[in-house]
C-alpha cells in the first residue's frame, strides 16, 4: 500500500527510540525518566521484533530527505543485547529507499560496550553518544550503579574500546550541583584525556512541587512518576546563572585554542543563530520534530514529554507520520513561540536563545509574568558574553574564511600584540607568547 504523507508533515523529523523504555543497569540520582517505568506497569520493557520491524520502515517511507537518523536511547538501549541491533540493520536494508543515507547513533553509558559492541558500531558509523560528566570524583558523584557505587571506570572501560576500535563518539556530559564550577577542569579533562572532538552540556534541571520534592531529593526510582510540573528544583539541578558561568568558562578556553578542532554543541548551535540558522530545537523558534517512541511503540510529543497529556497514539496503530503531522503536535511545536512571556518577546538575544525548551519555562519575569525560563539568567550570560567573538566568527563564515582565524585574534589581544604578529602561526609552531610550548597546548596565553 503506498503511504500518503500529510502535506503539513515535516520532510524529516529526529526520533529518539527507547527499546527497554526507562529501563537501565545504572541509577542515576538525578534521572527522573527511571520513574518513567510507572507508565507501563508489568511491561517486560523490550521492543518486540515485529514493532522494530514497523518502526524502521515507518521512518524510512515517511522520510523525504536522503538523510534519516536512526536514534536509540534509552533507559540503557545496550541491555536489548546485540542482535536487536543486527535486526535493525537488516530491516533497513530491506525497508531503505533508492538513494536514502541512514546515519546510526546510540546513547549509552557506556558500561555494556566490549570488543564486540565497538567492533558493531564502527563496521555501522554509529555516532556512541557517551555519557560522562567529568573526572572521576565528578562522575561518581550522581552516576551511580544499582548498589550506589561510581560507574566510572566501567564507563572508562567502554570508552578504551571505543578508542580501540576508532568508533566516533559524541560525550554527553550533564552539568549539575556536583559540576557547574568545575567547567574547565570537566572541559580539558574530555579534550585531553578522553581526545573528545564533541561534546555536549547538558543542564540538569529537575522539577518539583512543594509535594514531590522531598522524594525527589532521594532519586526518582520508585518515586512518584517524573512530570513537567512544579517550579522548585531539587538541590542536583544546576544554577541558572551557575549554567552561565559554566559555558563561559569553557568558551573562553575554547575560542582561544580549539576553534574548528574540538565541537562543543552549545558553542556551534550559537554560531548557527549569529548566522540565522537554528540547528537545535531548545534555542529555535519552535519545535516539535524531535519525538520519542516507547519500547511499545506509543509515541510522545518529545524525550521531555513522556506522560500521558503528550503521547500521540501507538504507531502499530496509526503511522507515525501521521501522528507527527497531527494537530496536537504541531500545536506543541507552535507553543514553544506562542507562549513567550514579553520579557523574552523584548529580549535583546531572543534571536540565539527563543526563549529555550518549554520544559524549564517554570519561573516568573522581573514584573511577575509566568512562563520564564529557569535558565533565562544564565542564557542572557552566555549570549551576551559571546556576542562579539560569535559576530565575527560569523563574518568569517560569511566571507567563506574558518571561523579558527579568530584564535589569532584572541592570542594577539590576550598578549597585547599586534594581530598581524599571529597570522603565521600554526599549531605545531611554538606559541609566540614566550611559554615555550606549541601554540595548540599553551595555557598561558591569558
Ligand atoms: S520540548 Fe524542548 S527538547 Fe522537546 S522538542 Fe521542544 S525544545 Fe526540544
Ligand atoms: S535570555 Fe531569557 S529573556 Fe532572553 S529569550 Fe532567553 S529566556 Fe527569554
Amino acid at each position: 500500500m503506498t503511504l500518503t504523507i500529510p502535506t503539513n508533515a515535516p520532510p524529516a523529523y529526529h526520533l529518539l527510540v527507547k527499546p527497554t523504555g526507562a529501563v537501565c543497569n545504572l541509577d542515576c540520582k538525578y534521572c527522573f525518566f527511571l520513574s518513567k517505568e510507572m507508565l507501563y506497569p508489568g511491561s517486560r520493557f523490550r521492543m518486540a521484533d515485529d514493532l522494530l520491524e514497523i518502526y524502521i520502515r515507518q521512518i524510512l517511507e515517511s522520510h523525504r530527505t536522503p538523510e534519516v537518523t536512526i536514534a536509540w536511547q534509552g533507559g540503557e538501549p545496550t541491555l536489548m543485547g546485540l542482535d536487536f541491533f543486527r535486526r535493525s540493520i537488516e530491516y533497513v536494508a530491506q525497508y531503505k529507499k533508492p538513494g536514502q543515507r541512514v546515519v546510526y547513533t546510540i546513547q549509552t553509558n557506556g558500561t555494556q560496550i566490549d570488543d564486540a559492541w565497538a567492533a558493531f558500531f564502527k563496521e555501522y558509523d554509529f555516532l556512541v553518544g557517551l555519557s560522562v560528566d567529568g573526572p572521576r570524583e565528578i562522575h561518581d558523584t550522581y552516576r551511580v550503579n544499582k548498589g550506589g557505587a561510581g560507574s566510572f571506570d566501567q564507563v572508562m572501560r567502554g570508552w578504551e574500546y571505543l578508542k580501540k576500535h576508532g568508533v566516533a563518539y559524541n560525550i554527553l556530559c550533564t552539568v549539575h550541583a556536583a559540576n557547574q564550577e568545575h567547567g574547565l577542569e570537566v572541559y580539558r579533562f574530555f579534550r585531553d584525556d578522553l581526545k573528545a572532538q564533541f561534546i555536549q552540556f547538558i543542564p540538569i534541571v529537575e522539577r518539583a512541587t512543594a509535594e514531590t520534592l522531598p522524594l525527589a531529593l532521594e532519586g526518582w526510582r520508585e518515586r512518584p512518576l517524573y512530570q513537567q510540573t512544579g517550579d522548585l528544583v531539587t538541590d542536583r539541578s544546576v544554577g541558572s546563572e551557575a549554567y552561565g558561568r559554566f559555558l563561559i568558562e569553557i568558551f573562553a578556553e575554547w575560542v582561544r585554542r580549539d576553534v574548528g578542532q574540538v565541537y562543543v554543541q552549545m558553542f556551534d548551535v550559537a554560531l548557527g543563530s549569529w548566522v540565522g540558522q537554528h540547528n537545535l530545537c531548545v534555542f529555535a523558534p519552535e519545535c516539535g520534530n524531535a519525538l520519542a517512541l516507547e519500547h511499545t511503540g506509543d509515541l510522545y510529543a518529545c524525550d521531555h514529554y513522556v506522560e500521558p497529556d503528550y503521547l500521540l497514539g501507538n504507531i502499530r496503530e496509526t503511522h507515525m507520520i501521521e501522528l507527527i503531522a497531527s494537530d496536537k503536535q504541531r500545536q506543541f511545536g507552535r507553543d514553544k513561540a506562542d507562549k513567550l512571556p514579553q520579557y523574552c518577546l523584548a529580549c535583546d538575544v531572543r534571536f540565539a536563545c527563543h526563549g529555550g525548551c518549554p520544559r524549564n519555562r517554570f519561573s516568573h519575569t522581573p514584573d511577575g509574568e509566568p512562563g520564564l525560563n529557569y535558565l533565562c539568567a544564565g542564557y542572557k550570560l552566555f549570549f551576551h558574553h559571546v556576542e562579539r567573538p560569535m559576530r565575527i566568527m560569523a563574518n568569517l563564515l560569511r566571507e567563506k574564511r574558518a571561523p579558527a582565524e579568530i584564535m589569532k585574534l584572541y592570542a594577539a589581544e590576550d598578549v597585547g600584540l599586534d594581530v598581524e604578529q599571529f597570522a603565521h602561526v600554526g599549531r605545531n609552531d611554538p606559541c609566540p607568547c614566550g611559554s615555550g610550548k606549541k601554540f595548540k597546548h599553551c595555557h598561558g596565553r591569558r
